[in-house]
């Protein structure tokens, strides 16, 4: 049976690939839920989100880890789906487009005249500062959030180590890297951050029942998980904007200055006046 027809959402064959959010269920987009509730296919991928497909799927709704599959045994499962089904998803941990193997499986798809679709997530790094009521902003502070990973197996490109990255001192979001953590206190050291700088760790941000924060310094912090057995599925935050709903004399934001006039304020101002 091929799909052309039957597949009323995109009228070809398509595969999508959805953001499932960090863990929590609830935390996928409308969107993507929408669409789960109809899929006649999921490949998904990692264990934090397997209870996201399994609570919005329908129950003939066939379903595959991939974990331990090829990148070729992945491709063909999803051709083969997209052949013959309506709706094909492939999940994601967070959003698709962070660390997850994303265009290798769109151009085996491009190959084949398969369409793709992709609905964002929110990722984990979102999740981590939400779960610990931290902004990863702060006027006058940092402005700037970097999303990066330590070197590991994968190389990182030129001029992207996190030592060159840190001398910006701006907030940093380490995916991939908690078994990293003396590198990272070597390299935060070598940029000229100081030992007591914060760091946060969260673990299984949002999963719940199950999410663990952890704070510490450079250099306290690997430590402290060691002795909390987290090896594994953790963000780490380094930023000068860490701890700041206990800052003193923290800068308001210009967006809710008096004086400041971005174009709904001008209208509420003008609306005051003629009040
Ligand atoms: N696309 C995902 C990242 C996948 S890479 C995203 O946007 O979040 C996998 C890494 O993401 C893990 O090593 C860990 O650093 C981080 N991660 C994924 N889910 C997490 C969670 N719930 N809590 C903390 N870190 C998580």
């Amino acid at each position: 049976m091929k799909n052309s027809e039957n597949n009323s959402l995109s009228g070809g064959m398509k595969v999508w690939f959805i953001g499932a959010g960090p863990g929590d269920p609830d935390l996928i987009t409308v969107k993507g839920r929408d669409l789960i509730a109809r899929a006649d296919a999921i490949l998904y991928t990692g264990s934090l989100v397997s209870e996201t497909v399994m609570r919005w799927s329908k129950a003939d709704c066939e379903i595959a880890d991939s974990k331990g599959m090829t990148l070729e045994q992945i491709n063909h499962w999803l051709i083969e789906r997209a052949r013959n089904k309506s709706v094909v998803i492939r999940l994601q941990t967070g959003d698709p487009g962070l660390y997850g193997v994303l265009v290798e499986i769109i151009q085996a798809l491009d190959n084949e005249g398969i369409e793709s679709e992709l609905v964002p997530g929110v990722s984990s790094a979102l999740a981590a500062a939400a779960a610990a009521k931290e902004t990863l902003t702060l006027p006058e502070v940092t402005q700037t959030v970097i999303f990066t990973r330590v070197e590991g197996r994968t190389p990182m490109p030129e001029g992207e180590s996190l030592e060159e990255l840190a001398r910006h001192k701006t907030t940093l979001c380490l995916f991939l890297s908690i078994t990293l953590l003396h590198k990272i206190e070597d390299s935060l050291l070598k940029a000229g951050w100081s030992e007591d700088a914060q760091v946060l760790v969260v673990q299984k941000a949002s999963w719940p029942g199950e999410e663990k924060i952890i704070r510490g310094t450079i250099k306290t912090i690997r430590a402290k998980c060691k002795a909390e057995g987290i090896t594994s599925q953790a963000m780490i935050i380094i930023s000068p904007t860490l701890g700041a709903r206990y800052f003193k004399d923290i800068k308001k934001s210009r967006l809710y200055a008096e004086e400041f006039n971005h174009k709904f304020r001008i209208k509420n101002n003008r609306k005051k006046t003629t009040d």
